[in-house]
């Protein structure tokens, strides 16, 4: 497995690779099993696996969320080594942001909603290092996990608007054998807060309506940002503490077991 920094290097690993089929996994570090389940996929679909591993500072919109962000590169470059990436690049914010985020892709109506209206200025950021990060790696395939479904549908309707010759392959998310959802900010709850997180995926799954998820989540713990029905699946964000987990589950999943 080869490691790339600056996009000069990147791009000759890029190129030595001609016309095989790349398939490129965007994170954040602190890789955990859903990560690894990207990767994986990834790898039985494709030539050459690249992942990359950016904390991007334009979708922070909470500093201290930002400063706070679990960061383990070993641990994160031995998992990718296990999981069968052929490179990992590691870019950095002046490399990507030559314009300091002056040009930005922002979309006007879904982005607003759900995640957006509770973090301002967050979809933008997505959009647009997710853009300059396939731009970059000209990927066949990339790889998304439905736990951020909303970005998930953002990502696959930028790539229709802006013509990108790229499939957008979603991952379904992986789970602790409590139900919750794998997270790098799961390294930041209290033993106690670990206790009461899985009640957000199960709460989701149970209760009848949106409004009784929220009642019974604060009910438990929680406080709750947002729990909205939409496209079939039932979203939801809310804090532990100082932490925010977000979930998501098909509306009707409760049935099927
Ligand atoms: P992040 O490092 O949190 O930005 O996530 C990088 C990618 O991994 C995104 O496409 C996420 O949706 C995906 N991901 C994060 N957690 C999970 C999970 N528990 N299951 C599946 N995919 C995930």
């Amino acid at each position: 497995m080869i490691t790339a920094e600056t996009i000069q290097d990147f791009t000759k690993i890029r190129e030595s690779w001609g016309g095989q089929s790349v398939g490129f996994v965007p994170t954040m570090g602190a890789l955990h099993a859903g990560h690894a389940k990207l990767i994986q996929t990834a790898r039985t679909e494709c030539d050459k696996v690249v992942l990359s591993i950016f904390v991007n500072p334009t979708q922070f919109n909470d500093a201290s969320d930002l400063q706070k962000y679990p960061r383990t590169l070993e641990a994160d470059l031995q998992m990718a080594r296990e999981c069968g990436a052929d490179a990992v690049w590691l870019p950095n914010y002046t490399q990507l942001y030559p314009d300091d985020y002056r040009y930005k892709l922002s979309e006007s109506d879904f982005s607003r909603k759900f995640e957006g209206a509770h973090r301002p200025g967050h979809f933008d950021g997505v959009l647009t290092v997710v853009l300059k990060l396939l731009n970059v790696a000209r990927p066949r395939r990339a790889y998304f996990g439905e736990k951020d479904f909303q970005q998930l549908m953002l990502i696959q309707g930028m790539v229709q608007s802006l013509f990108l010759p790229i499939t957008i392959v979603p991952v379904a998310t992986v789970r602790e054998p409590s139900g919750l959802a794998m997270s790098s900010r799961n390294r930041r709850l209290t033993p106690q807060e670990l206790e009461i997180a899985p009640r957000l995926h199960a709460i989701l799954r149970e209760a009848g309506s949106p409004g009784e998820a929220a009642k019974e989540l604060a009910r438990v713990g929680f406080r709750v940002d947002y729990v909205e029905d939409f496209a079939g699946r039932r979203l939801a964000a809310a804090f532990l503490g100082e932490v925010r987990l977000i979930d998501n589950v098909l509306i009707g999943e409760q049935e099927n077991g």
